[in-house]
């Protein structure tokens, strides 16, 4: 298959598509990938690092990367007035999987891998999350500025002028990608895709006011794929599942009981929503069944000799930004991962009406205790500042917004593979 990132057509097609399909209509054609991408990142990893040591290319260090491209945060102070300091190999990453027709990233993740300790924590955030956006860029240094650059015009780099893309701006989160992807307008079309990459990671990087030092983005082929190289994923299938959309190319036809789901099935299983009483959060723990699934069977069937194939066809299909230097570093301790030691939940939020509005306190307490990097807790005059999670003149949304109302679902992937998850 070709890469679909080189191709020309595809991105102007998808150009035409954007405009002119309407936010609503886009709403249906969610493909929700992100299982796609925690297994991207762990299975590009620990099979590059697979194969480089059967080649014994790599030679297996244990140094710690020191070359990270690291999204801007703004530092946090501690209550002396000092300044925090990182901690030592832990990471943050940003998954993303992208809707081909519409452009938005309808799949989006948040990963933290804690290398001294072996845990990650899998955050999913829902697609239609509200945000307003400010955004900005130096299109001579090609890479999204912050607000504060933005701000004042000039870019920290270069001293260039800074290009406002957008103010004030009320939209859903997995339309932000397409904001930057499509104000970069490069010839070259990974340029774009990395451009909307950074912009998004910014956009986290400023509200949450986290490092994000990496970033996966992958489609839907790249997942059915990825699933195909590993013979399918068996798993149970915790009910029937049927609909149709020839609009969306979607037909789902699946039941249940334990089966093999190759790449199309697997499809099936992480796209379904409209059987859900809660749909598109019902199909987020969907996707976490699969994901576990998915780890169990890449950890059983892994073998050298598929590892070779698996990892050239992950690597057409991801654009990251990992650098090859650093697999083998994260593919060490990622070999020996543990079920019990992955953490997955889904951000904390409300629906009013059409809009998903995320909960600021639960939020910052998941943000301080699984994705902050530093060894002082972020305070809240330092998180969401630009409050790009709620409308501030909109008392409904604001309310929401500030809800002190606790976080419960967190689930450790031990747990999900022994018992599942009740999805309704
Ligand atoms: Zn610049």
């Amino acid at each position: 298959m070709d890469n679909i990132f080189e191709t020309e057509e595809f991105y102007n097609q998808n150009k035409k598509h954007n405009k002119r399909r309407s936010a609503r209509k886009q709403e249906g054609k969610g493909l929700r990938i992100f299982l796609i991408i925690l297994i991207c990142i762990l299975s590009l990893l620990i099979v590059l690092v697979t194969v480089a040591k059967v080649v014994g290319v790599l030679d297996f260090g244990t140094e710690v990367p020191d070359n990270i491209k690291t999204s801007t945060y703004q530092p946090i102070v501690r209550e002396d007035g000092t300044i925090a300091e990182r901690k030592q190999e832990n990471y943050n990453f940003l998954v993303v999987g992208q809707d081909l027709r519409a452009n938005l990233t309808d799949v989006m993740m948040i990963i933290n891998y804690d290398v001294t300790d072996g845990n990650m924590t899998l955050m999913q955030l829902p697609r239609d999350t509200l945000v307003v956006l400010d955004a900005y860029a130096c299109m001579n240094c090609k890479v999204p500025v912050t607000t504060a650059e933005g701000r004042n015009g000039s870019c920290n780099t270069c001293g260039g002028s800074v290009k406002t893309l957008c103010t004030g701006y009320r939209r859903k989160l997995n339309s932000v990608y397409h904001q930057y992807y499509s104000s970069l307008n490069s010839d070259n079309n990974e340029e774009n895709v990395r451009f909307g990459m950074e912009g998004l990671a910014l956009t986290f990087a400023q509200s949450l006011n986290i490092n994000i030092d990496y970033y996966a983005h992958m489609d839907l082929a790249g997942f059915r794929a990825i699933v195909d190289t590993i013979g399918g994923v068996d798993m149970y299938v915790p009910y029937d599942m049927h609909y149709e959309d020839p609009y969306q190319d979607l037909y789902i036809h699946l039941y249940q009981g334990q089966q093999n789901l190759n790449g199309e099935k697997a499809e099936q299983f992480v796209r379904f929503r409209s059987g859900y009483i809660r749909a598109d959060i019902s199909r987020q723990d969907a996707q976490k069944l699969f994901m576990v699934a998915f780890l169990q069977n890449f950890k059983e069937k892994i073998t050298v000799t598929k590892a070779v194939p698996i990892a050239s066809t992950m690597l057409k299909y991801v654009t990251h930004s990992v650098p090859v230097s650093d697999l083998d570093y994260y593919a060490k301790t990622l070999l020996s991962m543990d079920f019990s030691n992955v953490t997955m939940l889904s951000a904390p939020f409300s629906e009013t009406g059409g809009d998903l509005v995320l909960h600021r306190h639960a939020l910052r307490d998941i943000i301080n205790a699984h994705y902050n990097l530093y060894d002082t807790d972020i305070p809240d005059s330092q998180f969401d500042t630009e409050r790009i999670f709620t409308v501030v003149n909109d008392s409904y949304i604001n309310s929401k917004y500030l809800t002190e109302e606790e976080f419960e679902g967190e689930h450790s992937a031990e747990d999900i593979k022994e018992n599942g998850l009740e999805i309704y």
